[in-house]
């Protein structure tokens, strides 16, 4: 029964993102996209989505570094679909640097994007769940949202912040039938990772396909990649009925990564 629900995915034009709200529109909810892209690129992904799944599919531009734009796309989703009944927070960045020469400026757009704009979409979007007593947020963190890793002290910073964030707003509104969730994704090989890859690659002077095998060897012991389906599907999971008394939690997706 999620046909007929509206959801905001911020960065869904890309990766992750994109693979939430197809799991969504698949589900019959209607999805307000965001992220960047060509406009005939963006608009291929809307109408591809309203093709394949006879939902309603619209798109805002926002940029999640600008609280301004932020609640203007809350906004806006709840004017072209009557509300905000699900808000997945899912745009991010990642910079790989050691962290003294990282500059002080990709600290501030990585906490920006990466944290504070997930606070400020949660700060526009309760006032509605509240008033309806039905609604699901869910943060996509990271497995560096519980734990560290080399050359990311940003990163890691603002995705254990997401985890924070997540707990305490969890138990702000857990009797308000709005259930609030991090999931942790491992390794998915996304346009994000991909860059990762080739900058440490760069950064330890060996081949993108050697940092591949060292990264899954190091860290996933299933030994491949999550897919972009797999965490879809996860986050539809969330947002069903079934899903009512998990709330507050990380969910790990990671190959087993944050079990050693
Ligand atoms: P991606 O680069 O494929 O997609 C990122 C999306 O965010 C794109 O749509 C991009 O346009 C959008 N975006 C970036 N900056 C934005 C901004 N300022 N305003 C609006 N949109 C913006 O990356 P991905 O791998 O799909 O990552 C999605 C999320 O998953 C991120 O939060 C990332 O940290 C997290 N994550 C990824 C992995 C992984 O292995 N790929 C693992 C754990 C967590």
């Amino acid at each position: 029964p999620l046909r007929g629900r509206s959801a905001i995915v911020t960065g869904s034009t890309s990766g992750i993102g994109l693979g939430i709200a197809r799991a969504l529109a698949a589900k019959g909810v209607n999805v307000m996209l965001n992220g960047f892209g060509e406009a005939d690129a963006v608009e291929a992904l809307r109408s591809g989505m309203v093709k394949d799944h006879g939902v309603a599919v619209a798109y805002a531009p926002a940029d999640m570094a600008r609280p301004g734009e932020i609640a203007a796309m809350v906004e806006d989703c709840a004017r072209t679909f009557g509300q905000v009944d699900i808000l997945v927070n899912n745009a991010g960045v990642f910079h790989v640097e050691p962290v003294e020469s990282m500059p002080p400026a990709h600290w501030d757009t990585t906490l920006s994007i990466n944290l504070t704009a997930a606070y400020q979409a949660v700060r526009a979007a309760l006032p509605g769940m509240k008033a309806r007593g039905w609604g699901r947020i869910i943060n996509i963190a990271s497995a560096l949202g519980v734990v560290g890793a080399p050359n990311a002290a940003a990163y890691a910073a603002s995705k254990h912040g997401v985890v924070g964030l997540t707990r305490a707003v969890a138990l702000e509104v857990a009797d308000q039938g709005i259930t609030v969730n991090a999931i942790c994704p491992g390794y998915v090989l996304t346009p994000l990772i991909r860059h990762e890859i080739g900058e440490t690659a760069k950064l330890r002077g060996v081949s993108e396909e050697q940092v591949k095998t060292d990264f899954l060897s190091a860290t996933q012991p299933t030994g491949r990649f999550v897919e972009t389906g797999e965490i879809g599907a996860l986050a539809a999971f969330l947002c069903s009925a079934d899903a009512a008394s998990i709330t507050g939690a990380a969910l790990p997706i990671d190959g087993g990564w944050t079990a050693r």
